[in-house]
């Protein structure tokens, strides 16, 4: 066995070789608590605070005890800083011979086979221009390219909409009846990720493939002997996703636009199928054009109300079933023509069950609507059944964590909602000094959030504060509609020179990257900004929070879930509503102290904070800031802070 104590020792190895390394008693801790998990083959829920250093704390057990491991993060910037920067260091480090793989979803690596077909349409009638482009270059690309990874061509936008047809998807792919198959790049990847030691994924791969055994991954997790789940708190909302059953409106145009492709390149002769593919693919059309609204979600009891929708739906069915019969007929002339009929059959069968099965115990039925999309979902109520059944399939050392899986130190909800029945679990806290560092600061005299004009209130409690801090700001929302109305009356605010980015106007590292460079600037934004950002220093001082962020009771699959446990005599809203809202409290409030050195005030300007019971144990599970309702005292901290870094 290894010893941890003196790894992680002043004068240990990371010491010598890991850039600013630091001893950190928590750090040694976790580090030890992950070592007794992996040996024993237990599972551990984990909760460190911001600064504790939770990615060194896991990979240097991990790496130690070898045998075979999957790292799985909520992002791909995480994953893509694991990969080239955490784990080569600490292997390098540790002088540990590991093998490390990256593997990304299969839409990240060009496909020789759709290359090809979009190629070879000389009718090009679905690309413009500027696409030809893109796709001459995504050609030169895929023969010079070592991994086909789409990240390596900066010169074709990421969201271009050329990159889905020459990717693939789970349906679309030929496997091993590909002609292409021996230098696929996916395939590629696959292997060198079942030879690694240590394999990167994401969130959604992992449940997506490796979980439910996608073709070409159904070696990968039996083989493992560890998973380390990082940013763990986002993984009921992933898991939820991939347990779930759900078929798209864009599916079925992809599948109309790759029969057109097969017809003509195998099947020009038989003359039923282009009207078939264009009814199917009107019928899609005309199924999304029956709701007005857009990226919203129905629920089944809500939705069936429409009849507009019920009988395009219907029709969708009938020209599906039509062109899968006449797929069918010529599945044997092609590979391509193969998939497009399986294809077809497998959706139309997940129609037919979404449409006709009673709505099932055990799983809620509902829609979300796209700008261009429709997607038809089938979730399960509940995900722990299926993971604790997923996770028992063989001995293993399983690690879940974040920052943010506690309630006040209490795990129940997380272990509960995710079957860990029986975990271990553990909670280090920050080592920054946030009596010190931070202030946490409810405004006197604010409505209750319903109130109509309430976003016109925390405007005006924010003004002071904003000057206080001269910028440096993120003013977080709960809702892009007070997200909007936050800067269009920041906008129009007389005497007020701060610079107001408002999501949306770039990417977010774009807005990021201006954020940091305009050192006075005031992000506004809502969920894109309340987690995975790291602003250090004073650029970021004051964080702003509109409202509790509780998930709106009127989404179908919270609904049917509160509606479930209510159902079985238990309180759906302290179980279940308020621990996750109080995780997404913890994120967003996460952004303000980063480093040791950072100082900042949290604003949140809700009452209920104050006024309701349940507000003590929300800020209970904040970290320990000195508290205030007075704005003299916040106006103090920032005066105090410019002093500071005057004599600094
Ligand atoms: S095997 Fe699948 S991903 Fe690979 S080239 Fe063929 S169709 Fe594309």
């Amino acid at each position: 066995m290894f010893d941890i104590k003196s790894i992680f020792s002043s004068d240990g190895v990371l010491s010598r070789h890991i850039t600013g390394f630091r001893t950190r008693s928590q750090q040694m801790e976790m580090a030890q608590a992950i070592a007794d998990t992996i040996a024993q083959h237990q599972v551990l829920v984990a909760e460190a605070g911001t600064g504790t250093g939770k990615t060194l704390a896991y990979l240097v057990p991990t790496l130690l005890a070898g045998g075979k491991v999957i790292i799985s993060t909520g992002t791909k910037t995480l994953q893509d800083q694991l990969f080239k920067r955490d784990i080569p260091n600490v292997r390098a480090a540790l002088k540990v011979p590991v093998t490390i793989a990256l593997l990304k979803g299969r839409a990240n690596y060009i496909c020789h086979y759709h290359l090809e077909r979009s190629l070879q349409d000389t009718h090009m009638s679905f690309i413009n221009r500027e696409e030809i482009h893109y796709l001459q270059q995504i050609e030169s690309y895929a023969h010079i390219s070592k991994n086909g990874d789409k990240s390596g061509l900066s010169e074709v936008p990421e969201n271009a909409a050329i990159w889905q047809q020459v990717t693939s998807t789970r349906d679309s792919c030929l496997g091993s009846e590909c002609p292409s198959y021996k230098k696929c790049f996916v395939m590629e990847a696959r292997k060198q990720a079942s030879q690694a030691d240590v394999v990167v994924v994401n969130h959604h791969l992992f449940f997506a493939d490796v979980m439910l055994r996608d073709e070409g991954l159904s070696e990968l997790l039996p083989a493992c002997n560890t998973v380390i789940f990082d940013e763990a708190h986002q993984l009921p909302e992933t898991a939820s996703l991939f347990f779930g059953e759900s078929i798209s409106t864009s599916q079925l145009l992809d599948l109309a636009r790759d029969s057109k492709v097969e017809a003509i390149q195998s099947a020009g002769d038989f003359e039923g199928l282009p009207d078939a593919i264009a009814a199917m693919e009107k019928a899609a059309r005309d199924l999304r054009l029956t709701i007005a609204e857009e990226n919203t979600r129905f629920s089944l009891a809500v939705i069936t109300q429409n009849t507009n929708f019920s009988i395009a739906l219907d029709n969708l069915l009938e020209k599906l079933i039509v062109l899968t019969q006449l797929l069918e007929s010529q599945a044997e002339r092609s590979e391509g023509l193969e998939n497009c009929w399986q294809r077809a059959n497998n959706h139309s069968l997940l129609i037919k069950r979404w449409r006709d099965e009673a709505e099932t115990q055990g799983y809620v039925r509902w829609i979300e609507v796209y700008n261009q999309a429709l997607q038809l979902n089938a979730t399960p109520l509940s995900i722990a059944e299926i993971f604790q059944r997923q996770m028992a399939s063989s001995l293993r050392a399983w690690i879940f964590t974040s920052a943010t899986l506690s309630v006040k130190n209490n795990f129940t909800h997380y272990t509960d909602e995710m079957g860990l029945s029986g975990a271990q679990t553990a909670c280090w806290e920050s080592p920054f000094n946030f009596a010190e560092q931070a202030l946490l600061y409810v405004p006197i005299g604010m409505p209750e959030p319903h109130h109509k004009t309430y976003t016109d209130y925390v405007v005006q409690a924010a003004l002071p504060v904003l000057r206080a801090s001269r910028g440096r700001a993120f003013f977080l929302c709960t809702s892009l509609r007070a997200m909007q109305r936050v800067y269009e009356l920041l906008l129009s605010v007389e005497q007020f020179d701060f610079p107001l980015l408002l999501q949306g106007q770039g990417s977010r590292s774009y807005m990021l990257e201006r954020f940091r460079e305009l050192d006075n600037a005031i992000l506004i934004g809502s969920q894109s900004f309340w987690e995975g950002v790291d602003v250090r220093g004073e650029a970021l001082s004051l964080v702003i929070i509109d409202k509790l962020p509780f998930a709106p009771p009127d989404d179908p699959v919270l609904s049917a879930r509160i509606e479930k446990i209510n159902h079985e005599g238990r309180n759906a809203f302290m179980e279940y509503q308020l621990p996750r809202a109080v995780i997404n409290l913890k994120q967003g409030a996460g952004r303000l102290i980063r480093d040791e050195g950072d100082r900042g005030v949290l604003m949140i300007c809700d009452p209920r904070l104050i006024t309701k019971a349940y507000g003590k144990q929300i800020w209970q599970s904040l970290p320990p800031m000195r508290r205030t309702r007075e704005l003299t005292e916040v106006e103090h901290f920032f005066k105090a802070a410019t002093v500071n870094n005057r004599e600094e």
